[in-house]
């Protein structure tokens, strides 16, 4: 069980998540390389401190995800194994501008 960030994130990443989040697990690699940030799922102690701080409602515990939100709990964990491809899927998703 984990956090999930899910679409709302995407080209916002304000990262107001990011400074209260106690075990730094919440990652990008850099601004030109990723769209939206990603909850590791082997690391958040599922505090739920990040969630009120979303300012666009892009955070959940996994087990509250939106329906249709689910993917979003695999495209989290896949960044940490495979970021391109979850770039790529993440292009398709929302195009960018
Ligand atoms: S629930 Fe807690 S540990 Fe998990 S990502 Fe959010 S702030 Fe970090
Ligand atoms: S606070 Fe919300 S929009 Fe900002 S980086 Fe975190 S999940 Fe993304």
């Amino acid at each position: 069980m984990t956090y999930v960030i899910f679409s709302p994130c995407i080209d916002t990443k304000n990262k107001s998540c990011v400074d209260v989040c106690p075990v730094s697990c919440i990652y990008l690699e850099s601004d030109e390389l990723d769209r939206m940030l990603y909850i590791n799922p082997d690391e958040c102690i599922e505090c739920g401190a990040c969630e009120p701080e979303c300012p666009v409602t892009a955070i959940a515990h996994d087990s509250a995800v939106p329906d249709n939100e689910k993917e979003f709990i695999q495209l989290n964990a896949q960044w940490f194994e495979d970021p391109d491809a979850v770039r790529a899927r993440i292009n398709e998703i929302k195009p960018p501008a």
